[in-house]
């Protein structure tokens, strides 16, 4: 039996196990100590769990859904207030979609919930959980870094802290390069790359939104245009925050920017994320009417994600629909997400859009996603997002790789 954690045999890895059967609870340990995990202590109710993890660390903790008096999702909600960073890993025998929806309670309470697992669980997915907790790799939404301040993003805008990453996005008929995404961040001093989604809701709550997409939209105008002139016409991306779209000027803007690159606009897309698409509508039809207009292609990102997805495609010129990264991901082993693909995937061609997924991570996603007719992929199966120098060395690579 392979031991996961054999590499760091060194350290330790404690393990608690929160269920109401103790044979279940047993089992469960003594697998986990098989797979190298150093300790594996187990509770059979929910408060002698808080009780144990309140006074020792635990790297990782299994909990069951159905105990009797405190529940799963009671447990989780108490340790939300107390202990936030040890991993958890849910468990159920019961109905897997109660499970995922408390793996999402969970992560938006935020706990750092790496997997949601339903019984017997196999080795495999034991496994994969453990070394998730390991590489620190988890679904957890960042939480925002305190002192990223409105002051300090003003001042990453005034002196040049933010970058513009691309993620290239590719025809999946053949593998040849389409565009790019461009993707926004902040070179911090003390933090590092820091992502958007821990600074874009805070421009989008304090207006800095606006000069944050006029410098990407800037950039990636650009960096487009010089692509085009060394004979290679790909296309680019930029996300657009919908609900804050209440310049009426943008089009016209947008306009003089392709001029200035010499840029024609079919070659840029808009991406507007549909759970943005609320406020302030008489703007948003004035800007996305006139963004057409004038040749830009419109694209619906997170396609799936919001409330009312159909209302927005009805509602906007969109001529992309982007299918969020969530459905994606589980295209291939979740037969739900399969469905959500494959009925967007249908939609959009009934009503004429150019489909786009994103978030492919293997190649068995690619095939699928490939045979079901979607025009253009992105994700890290073939490249993560990457500074623009990155892009030409990326794509000899890629073109030797499927040659
Ligand atoms: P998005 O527009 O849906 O962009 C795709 C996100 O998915 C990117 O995250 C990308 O790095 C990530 N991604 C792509 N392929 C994979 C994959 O295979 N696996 C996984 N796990 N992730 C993948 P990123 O760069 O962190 O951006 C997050 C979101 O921030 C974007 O989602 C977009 O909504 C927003 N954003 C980024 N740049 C800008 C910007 O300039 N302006 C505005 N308003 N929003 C932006
Ligand atoms: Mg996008
Ligand atoms: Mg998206």
């Amino acid at each position: 039996m392979s031991r996961v954690l054999e590499d760091n045999a060194a350290e330790e890895f404690r393990a608690l196990v929160v269920d109401d059967e103790p044979l279940v609870a047993k089992s469960l340990a003594e697998l986990l100590l098989s797979l190298g995990v150093t300790s594996a202590r187990v509770a059979s109710t929910g408060s002698e769990a808080l009780e144990k993890i309140a006074n020792e660390d635990f790297d990782v903790v299994f909990c069951d859904l159905h105990m009797p008096g405190m529940d799963g999702v009671e447990t989780m909600r108490q340790l939300a207030g107390q202990r936030r960073d040890t991993a958890i890993v849910v468990l159920s025998g019961r109905d897997e979609k109660v499970l995922r929806t408390v793996g999402e309670l969970g992560r938006r309470r935020g706990l750092n919930v790496v997997a949601t697992l339903a019984k017997p669980i196999t080795l495999k997915q034991l496994t994969q959980a453990l070394s998730t907790v390991r590489t620190g790799i988890s679904e957890r939404p960042p939480r925002p870094l305190s002192d990223l301040s409105e002051q300090a993003l003003w001042l990453a805008l005034e002196t040049s802290e933010l970058r513009v990453h691309y993620q290239p996005q590719l025809r999946l008929a053949d593998g040849e390069l389409h565009g790019l995404e461009a993707l926004v961040r902040w070179e911090h001093p003390d933090h590092g790359l820091v992502l958007p989604d821990r600074f874009v809701p805070l421009a989008e709550a304090t207006g800095l939104i606006e000069p944050l997409t006029d410098f990407v939209a800037g950039q990636a105008v650009t960096d487009c245009g010089k692509f085009h002139a060394q004979g290679m016409p790909i296309s680019v991306s930029v996300n657009l925050s919908a609900k804050t779209l209440r310049r009426l000027d943008l089009p016209d803007r947008l306009e003089q920017e392709v001029a200035r690159a010499q840029l024609a606009p079919e070659h840029v897309t808009l991406e507007m994320t549909e759970s943005g698409v609320t406020a302030d509508i008489e703007s948003l039809l004035d800007i996305s009417a006139r963004l057409r207009l004038k040749g830009f292609r419109l694209s619906i990102d997170d396609f799936g994600t919001g409330s009312s997805s159909m209302t927005q495609l009805q509602r906007l010129p969109f001529t992309d629909l982007k299918i969020d990264r969530a459905f994606v991901r589980d295209a291939c082993t979740d037969s739900e997400s399969h469905a959500l693909v494959t009925s967007s995937v249908e939609l959009a061609r009934t009503l004429q859009l150019k489909v786009v997924a994103e978030g492919i991570e293997t190649a068995d996603t690619w095939n699928l996603l490939a045979s079901l007719g979607v025009d253009l992929g992105q994700g890290n199966h073939m490249a993560p997002a990457m500074p623009i120098e990155a892009v030409l060395p990326w794509l000899s690579r890629w073109r030797s790789r499927v040659a």
